[in-house]
């Protein structure tokens, strides 16, 4: 096994720090388009439930309320501690499931649902009540029980083993948990105080059976953070033993999230210095049991993420890679997306629209795209290169009526400089994306990004949470 970090040198670095996209979506949300009417995402529902009702699906929901701003967050949130206004706003988010359920049985068969994803937000700050009324509501439609994965996000701060308990009698499997970095001058600079000792004894063998997979989301780059105390958090993550780990750069935006302003103030490393954390990190899983999923995540070889990896049948979208194999994903709650093979579309970021959009039995739809044959093609190429580390050319021909080379020219002009770092290799049939190329896929596949190549939209280089 390489390490990155001892081969690393200024030029490997200056590619990886370079701006781009995550790809959680091609084309990224950047193009797509807020001049959208309500009934066209209607009418998309009724065309995917006559077409591809016999998919399987997975489903995103987006509760969009926290006790407590964290000051790095980019999440569609709003800070309350009145239970009485989140509690309104669950029932929107009741009747969002019924109309969108009500919709996808239409035709008499419902979709068979794999996945279901609750995050946010935090949604374990909904008391054990809400959330089994929540669960109620998803079960008066499908069984949650024959999911294949059924997550969760917890903050460890408003956890307790009475709620994770719950949480598995409801038949959640997966578990989620922000952890960011345990430098407590790190913590409190950025708003958000949990100690190692809390995590260990909130995760006891008991909890931990409860759930088929538990994942840690990582922050690296914040405000106060060497690359001395990251590696001691990198230390202290590996004796809690993750099975998935999501190893998010911090992205300083306080132009367009104002909370962030306040972290003007404390040191920060610049980006090379970073780039060594990520590097460092990324050795030290790799060296202790964690593969390289791709990007961002890390998972043992015992979970499905891994496994999906190596069977192929891995995706990539809004919140990361999955491990359930479904191209169609459908959203409840703010922000939320719809996927399928031909558009997007997006609900309103904005709770007031949202709930009242719905009061009048109307989604909430305030973005959309609809994809063009060549957005197919490249769309595919870019989840190839990010899921399976390879594209095959043939199958792209055939699928899309093509020929590769001609199509694809100036792409391929414009990887040879891959081609000589032997990050990409042309092999006879296929693109193959080499380990070395793997760390570096996300920047391989802005080849292929027509609207990045036009120059439609900006690049914030945002590695957190709900990126696009
Ligand atoms: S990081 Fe998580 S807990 Fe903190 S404000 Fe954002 S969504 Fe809420």
């Amino acid at each position: 096994m390489f390490k990155i970090s001892e081969i690393a040198n200024q030029e490997l670095i200056e590619k990886f720090i370079a701006p781009g996209p995550y790809y959680t979506s091609y084309p990224t949300l950047g193009a797509w388009s807020a001049n959208v009417q309500e009934h066209e995402y209607v009418e998309a529902l009724s065309k995917w439930s006559q077409r591809e009702n016999d998919k399987q699906v997975a489903l995103y929901i987006h509760f969009p309320y926290c006790p407590q701003q964290c000051y790095f967050c980019i999440c569609n949130v709003t800070i309350t501690k009145d239970r009485q206004k989140i509690n309104t706003f669950l029932q929107y988010m009741l009747t969002e499931i019924d109309m969108l359920f009500s919709q996808l049985g239409k035709n008499g068969d419902m979709p068979s649902f794999q996945a279901i994803h609750f995050g946010g937000g935090t949604p374990s700050y909904l008391t054990e009540e809400e959330i089994i009324s929540l669960v109620e509501k998803l079960n008066s439609w499908i069984d949650v029980r024959q999911l294949k994965e059924f997550s969760i996000e917890f903050d460890p701060r408003s956890a307790t083993p009475e709620k994770f308990r719950l949480a598995h009698e409801l038949g959640f499997n997966r578990l989620s948990m922000g952890i960011q970095d345990f430098k407590l001058e790190v913590q409190q600079a950025v708003n958000r105080v949990h100690s190692f000792e809390m995590i260990d004894s909130l995760l006891t063998s008991e909890v931990r059976s409860y759930f088929n997979s538990i994942n840690f989301d990582l922050l690296y780059g914040l405000p106060l953070q060497t690359r001395d105390s990251f590696h001691e958090t990198i230390e202290l993550i590996k004796k809690l033993s993750p099975d998935r780990i999501t190893l998010l750069k911090y992205a300083h935006v306080p132009n367009i999230n104002k909370h962030m302003k306040v972290l003007d103030n404390y040191p920060t490393l610049n980006d090379e210095e970073k780039a060594w954390m990520f590097f460092e990190a990324m050795d030290n899983f790799k060296s202790n049991g964690w593969n390289h999923i791709g990007i961002d995540h890390f998972a043992k070889p015992t979970d499905s993420l891994t496994k999906a990896m190596k069977n192929r049948t891995m995706k990539r979208e809004f919140i990361g890679f999955s491990s359930h194999g479904c191209d169609t994903l459908f959203g409840i709650g703010p922000s939320s997306t719809l996927k399928t093979s031909y558009a997007y579309y997006q609900n309103t970021c904005n709770l007031e629209t949202y709930a009242n959009s719905i009061s009048k039995g109307r989604f909430p739809i305030q973005k959309s795209y609809r994809m063009s044959s060549d957005d197919l093609v490249r769309r595919e190429i870019i989840e190839s290169i990010l899921c399976e580390d390879r594209v095959g050319l043939k199958k792209v021909e055939a699928k899309y009526q093509i020929d590769f080379n001609s199509y694809f020219s100036e792409e391929i002009q414009g990887l040879q400089h891959f081609v000589q770092d032997e990050m990409v290799e042309f092999t006879s049939g296929d693109i193959q994306i080499t380990p070395l190329g793997k760390i570096f896929n996300r920047h391989i596949c802005k080849e292929f990004d027509r609207f990045l190549r036009n120059k439609h939209y900006e690049i914030h280089g945002t590695g957190n949470k709900n990126h696009l």
